[in-house]
């Protein structure tokens, strides 16, 4: 069977993003994990190259590009460059659309250009130290005072929130109700913004984490995006494609350990022969590389319903758990079959297994994302 997602553009596209991970991160994906962060170089480097915002109009400075199929392929390449980082998702895939479809003409005029040019890294601050999958518990708040919005509180696990120019914020500016949040453009320099180290994680080190803190930050009421007191509804309706993309990378990476697995097998040799004449290994292989194929095929077919508007949270949130679920289960099996070279660092399985872990968190978490698809099948 021929995956049929992708047209000869696409592929197009494809290798030449390719050749430039090849040559702007591939070498440094080790520096960057020291670091905790990809170089600011190579940012600008992927924006000078057309790869950040190509969905924003030319007046903009994007390509006007609308089709997610050029998002799946630039996830799909990052995780096979090994480079691990969520720079390209997290702009291109999570952060585009609020900046595109809810800002005003002259928003778009001050903070467009910047993104564009790889001078405005963006992160996206809902999370709270109190309030994780319950959002609609955020305490982050943000007081009226003539022409200016005051907030207070703090925000933790912000991917980019180290280095970030840009961040846009959940924060609560009404009641517990459906109307009591809004989404805020604090920059970076603000007075009162201050960004946090990036955290130790466990996984993902080529990609800062942060806590963000407001102490009386005080921006224009003209710094908000969207319709004021919607700021969770609009969040709600950006997730299938946040989910969508999460899930995409994680078929990739499952595809990733596969290979790694099948060119394992057959070489290590054990018992006078190849591992892969082993009958309990073969059927793990056949196992993986069938759930593959099934999986790909449903997740292909949310990007074109993506593409096509039509994409229900349920399908996403299905595509996002069963995805990442699959990713950790084929990355857990592959590396048992690197036996103890598995769990040493310079074999690659072991980053894509450390990397893996958090597919199942963050974007919402499995849990929630399988009662989510069974509320809606049962109609709560
Ligand atoms: C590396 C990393 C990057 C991140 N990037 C960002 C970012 O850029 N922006 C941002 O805003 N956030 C970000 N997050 C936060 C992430 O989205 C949250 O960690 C995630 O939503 C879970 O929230 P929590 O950690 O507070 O866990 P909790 O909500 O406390 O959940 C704890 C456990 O309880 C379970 N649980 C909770 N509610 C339910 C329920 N209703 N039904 C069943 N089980 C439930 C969860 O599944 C989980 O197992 C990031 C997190 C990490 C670790």
């Amino acid at each position: 069977m021929h995956r049929t997602l992708y047209e000869p553009d696409h592929e197009a596209f494809r290798s030449a993003f390719r050749t430039f991970l090849d040559r702007e991160a591939v070498p440094y994906v080790e520096k960057w994990e020291q670091d905790g962060t990809p170089d600011r170089d190579f940012i600008v480097k992927a924006a000078e190259a057309g790869f950040l915002g190509f969905e924003f109009a030319p007046e903009h400075g994007g390509l006007g590009i609308d089709d997610f199929r050029y998002n799946a392929v630039m996830t799909e390449e990052v995780v096979f460059s090994g480079m691990a980082g969520d720079t390209f998702s997290m702009q291109n895939d999570i952060i585009v659309p609020y900046l595109l479809e809810l800002t005003t003409a002259e928003q778009k005029a001050r903070w467009l250009p910047q993104f564009v040019s790889g001078s405005g890294v963006t992160a996206l601050a809902m999370t709270e130290p109190g309030a994780g999958s319950d959002l609609a518990s955020i305490t982050t708040s943000a007081r009226r005072e003539a022409d200016e919005l005051v907030i207070n509180g703090s925000k933790t696990f912000i991917t980019s929130g180290a280095t970030c120019d840009l961040a846009i914020v959940l924060v609560r500016t009404g009641e517990r109700d459906g109307r009591g949040t809004s989404l805020v453009v604090v920059e970076n320099g603000t007075p009162g913004f201050e960004r946090g180290h990036p955290m130790t994680k466990i996984g993902r080190k080529a990609q800062d984490t942060a806590e963000l803190f407001f102490a009386d930050c005080r921006v224009p009421v003209d710094n908000i995006i969207g319709e004021p007191g919607r700021g969770f509804g609009h969040a709600i309706a950006n997730l299938p494609r946040e989910r969508l993309s999460i899930a995409v990378s994680a078929v990739a990476s499952a595809r990733q350990a596969y290979g790694l697995a099948l060119e394992h097998t057959q070489q290590r040799v054990a018992f006078g022969a190849p591992l892969s004449n082993l009958q309990s290994v073969r059927m793990t292989l056949g196992e993986i590389h069938t759930d593959i194929l099934i999986l790909q095929e449903y997740v292909d077919r949310c990007v074109l319903a993506l593409n096509a508007g039509e994409l229900t949270a349920e399908e996403s949130a299905g595509a996002k758990f069963k995805a990442t679920d699959l990713q950790w289960a084929v990355v857990d099996r592959v590396l048992q079959l690197f036996g103890g070279y598995g769990y040493m660092e310079e074999y690659p399985i072991a980053r894509i297994w450390r990397d893996a872990r958090i597919q199942r968190i963050y974007g919402g978490s499995n849990e929630v994302m399988k009662d989510l698809v069974g509320r809606a099948v049962v109609g709560r």
